[in-house]
């Protein structure tokens, strides 16, 4: 491959020297793919998961710099220590940010509108992306009304638990 690529400084990629697609229009047909697959939880995630089923959340604090991190870690991302102390977080937390979605895309996992946010649960050092929902999203000026940076929030466990993460339905401003 040497010596075929070259480095276009200018426009900060690599370009094939001696290479041109050949001036024709191409025909294209759509083809989606889907790729449905599991993955291994590890003894970390899967205790996170059995609590949710158990209407709780937890985290894993970290011994040297002591944050708390949600859901559970197995080593801390900023120290590479083992996070084996495990703390339960929430129910209520702060909105740290969120966004209205509104418009349809393929393979969304719930009917628009929705809100998908990050919450920073009371004793977590880190948000949680969850729903907020519970109110009427239709409009999104009134939905402003209720949500802000800072709004607090409670968890609404769903009904039917299967120890994933959609055991919580979605957190729901605090009356
Ligand atoms: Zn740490």
């Amino acid at each position: 491959m040497s010596g075929k690529y070259k480095l276009i400084k200018e426009k900060y990629r690599f370009e094939i020297e001696d290479f041109k697609f050949p001036e024709k229009e191409y025909k294209t047909g759509r083809h989606d793919t889907v790729l449905p697959y599991h993955w291994a939880l590890g003894k970390t995630w899967t205790r996170f998961f059995d609590g949710l089923r158990e209407e709780k959340i937890l985290g894993t604090r970290c011994k040297n710099c002591n944050k708390v991190l949600v859901p559970a870690r197995t080593f801390c991302p900023r120290c590479y220590e083992d996070m084996e102390e495990w703390v339960e977080v929430g129910p209520e937390g702060t909105v740290d940010t969120w966004c209205l979605v509104d418009y349809k895309y393929y393979g969304q996992i719930k009917e628009p509108p929705y809100i998908i946010a990050q919450i920073r649960l009371d004793g977590a050092d880190c948000g949680l992306t969850h729903f907020i929902g519970g109110f009427d999203l239709s409009d999104p000026d009134k939905v402003r009304g209720k949500i802000k940076t800072g709004t607090r929030v409670n968890v609404v466990w769903s009904k039917e638990k299967h120890a994933d993460i959609y055991d919580i339905a979605y957190f729901e401003p605090v009356k």
